[in-house]
């Protein structure tokens, strides 16, 4: 590889910009700053900008063509997860590594390395005075924690953009390239249930006092998925798989082979043959932990209170106020009047969903075909990213894709990105600015 842009990634990757851990919060100011200054030398304009607790990175690289080309927003995350357990590194995190045929460090895969491709593509583009469309480059340092600052300046940026890219994700498999167009959403409940003023013996009482466990268990068997699927109520608003998304099928791995590599039962008989439809149009609900009683100790107690924590996962095109009132009231209609249960919702995330069909969408494709020679996948994604909603809200048809494998070890000891796979980053990315010039 050409020794400029190891040097530069060198660079970028040494800094340990961990956004979870206070005493990196100046490293993730440097990898701010970094990104800043590289735009700018590559003769745009950047800044950091605060709206929360850690900065943004927001800037633009004109076009090199003068008057009216289409605007491309990019979008990375320059802070890494922690590096923890340390031992487990063959290599120390922060130093990159060529190995095998792979780069070894932190934060190569997810996501400073791939979205160093997306400016270096940017750069040379720039520099041969070729770059057919504007760049707004709008990157955080707190994706790995959560952070809000990069949707709320998405949301509040009336400027808009005509598509987005991000590198951020990976291919299930090593030479397929997938476009993510999907994400599910996020409703996150916590339920008390209190009926009594003290714990009973249940000799005494057993039979004719309530038991909170039981009301407990009541409520989360009204919200759970009877035959594989959520009730009803809880299914409405779904985007089913497009044409597009369900021919993809034939070229990803079988759902029993994904459940049994993760070592999972499968929920149902159907589950296996079902498994992307379950995971990317279809909602699903899991009780996330629950207290009550004394399960450690033997003993007979009759227990008046009880908690616990469940997330309902929403499909593609659901509204989270709607199901989350669909929730209560099917919660309400199973559990006894008598109880005192309260339910709150804690957080929640939309669910995002582009068009298969958009203009963006299909020359992304051709894009991807000409720098890789395969045209991607379309496919959804089970976990929820706030960002999509965000965009697609905006009417920002968005491109998210990537190159990190199975094999990368993301968010684990000895993180790794093919060797090849930088290059070909670079590749597409400049493949995606050149074709998407045709959007003006
Ligand atoms: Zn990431």
């Amino acid at each position: 590889m050409n020794q400029i842009w190891l040097d530069e990634l060198r660079e970028f990757i040494a800094i340990p910009s961990v956004s979870a851990d206070p005493a990196h919060l100046d490293d993730v100011r440097r990898a701010a700053e970094w990104v800043r200054d590289f735009v700018k030398r590559t003769g745009g304009e950047a800044e950091l900008l605060r709206r929360g607790e850690r900065d943004l990175v927001i800037g633009d690289i004109p076009a090199n063509a003068n008057g009216a080309a289409p605007t491309v927003l990019l979008y990375g995350h320059f802070d890494v997860q922690p590096p923890a357990p340390l031992e487990l590194w063959e290599t120390p995190p922060f130093e990159l590594v060529e190995r095998d045929g792979w780069f070894y460090a932190r934060g190569i895969a997810d996501d400073k390395g791939q979205l160093y491709t997306l400016l270096k593509a940017a750069q040379l583009l720039r520099e041969d005075g070729a770059l057919p469309v504007n760049l707004r480059i709008a990157c955080d340092g707190e994706e790995e924690i959560g952070g809000h600052s990069i949707v709320d300046f998405i949301r509040d940026d009336d400027r808009g953009a005509d598509a987005c890219i991000i590198f951020d994700g990976g291919m299930t498999r090593p030479e397929q390239p997938e476009f993510g167009i999907a994400t599910r959403g996020l409703v996150g409940f916590h339920l008390k249930v209190r009926t009594g003023e003290r714990d009973m013996h249940s000799g005494y009482y057993g039979g004719a006092a309530l038991n909170a466990i039981h009301v407990l268990m009541q409520a989360l068997s009204a919200v759970a998925a009877r035959d594989g699927l959520l009730p009803d109520e809880l299914r409405i608003g779904r985007t089913p798989l497009s044409a597009a998304e369900t021919a993809s099928l034939e070229n990803l791995p079988a759902g029993a082979e994904i459940l049994h590599e993760a070592g999972a039962t499968p929920l149902d008989p159907k589950a296996e043959d079902e498994f992307y439809d379950r995971t990317w149009a279809e909602p699903s609900m899991d009780v996330n932990g629950i207290h009550g009683g004394k399960p450690g100790l033997v003993n007979t107690t009759l227990v008046v209170e009880a908690e616990a924590r469940f997330t309902i996962r929403l499909a593609p095109g659901q509204d989270p106020a709607t199901i989350a009132a669909a929730a209560e009231k099917l919660i309400r209609q199973a559990v006894p009047e008598t109880a005192r249960v309260d339910l709150e919702v804690e957080n929640s995330a939309a669910p995002g969903v582009f068009s298969p069909d958009s203009p963006v969408i299909k020359l992304g494709m051709e894009a991807f075909e000409r720098a890789t020679g395969v045209p991607p996948l379309l496919v959804r994604v089970g976990g929820t990213l706030p960002i999509y909603p965000a965009l697609a809200e905006k009417g920002i048809p968005t491109i998210g894709t990537g190159f990190a494998l199975r094999e990368s070890n993301v968010h684990s000891p000895n993180e790794r990105l093919r060797v090849e796979d930088v290059d070909r980053a670079v590749s597409a990315a400049s493949e995606l600015y050149r074709s998407l010039a045709a959007l003006g």
